[in-house]
């Protein structure tokens, strides 16, 4: 059976919100909702919201994760790591951007876990740590999709930055022997 695979691009920063569905069902899992409600829900078609999944905290993602969990009564998932960052506009990066404090209704949410199942979907769960603590991508493995949040940009962005770095530098890694700039850039072939 096929999935369909919908790509809603919300807001200022333009961030992805993926509604996700398997044929012949009449309900969907939204990845990282982002702050267009009134666009998102024209997008679903109407289809009934049964998960919402965030691959992390940030503020750009969730602005419409509080009135979408109200109005389908759909649970909320996120890594245990980035939860706080939910309810905490200090933690995530509305008042550093935005200049302010988001006030908004409370965002419950529940650990994602290592597998989570909804809406006929199994997703494996990925913890890639580094854009945030509690960063994931979302893997649908049968599907052969995986849904990476922020991770790649970020991860690849600061490798880049320490790989840039004079191919002599010697680097002192916090487990495992010391080793060059140039020894790691041939190893990661960049
Ligand atoms: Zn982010």
């Amino acid at each position: 059976m096929t999935i369909h695979i919908d790509t809603v691009s919300c807001g200022m920063i333009q961030e992805n919100a993926y509604i996700v569905a398997r044929e012949g069902r009449d309900d969907c899992a939204v990845i990282d909702p982002g702050d267009d409600y009134p666009k998102l829900k024209r997008a679903l078609g109407g289809k009934k919201v049964g998960a919402i999944l965030l691959t992390h905290g940030h503020f750009d993602h969730i602005q419409a994760v509080a009135p979408m969990a109200d109005e389908f009564g759909a649970p909320v998932y996120v890594h245990a790591e980035d939860a706080e960052m939910l309810n905490d506009s200090r933690l995530n990066g509305y008042m550093g951007l935005m200049g302010g404090i988001a006030t908004g209704p409370k965002i419950e949410a529940q650990d994602l876990g290592e597998a989570l199942d909804a809406c006929g979907l199994h997703f494996d769960v990925l913890h890639t740590p580094g854009h945030s603590k509690g960063s994931v991508c979302l893997y649908l493995k049968d599907e052969g999709a995986l849904f990476s949040g922020d991770s790649i940009q970020a991860l690849m962005a600061s490798l880049k930055a320490l790989l840039a770095l004079p191919g002599e530098t010697r680097v002192y890694p916090g487990h495992g022997p010391a080793t060059t700039v140039a020894r790691e850039r041939a190893r990661y072939r960049l």
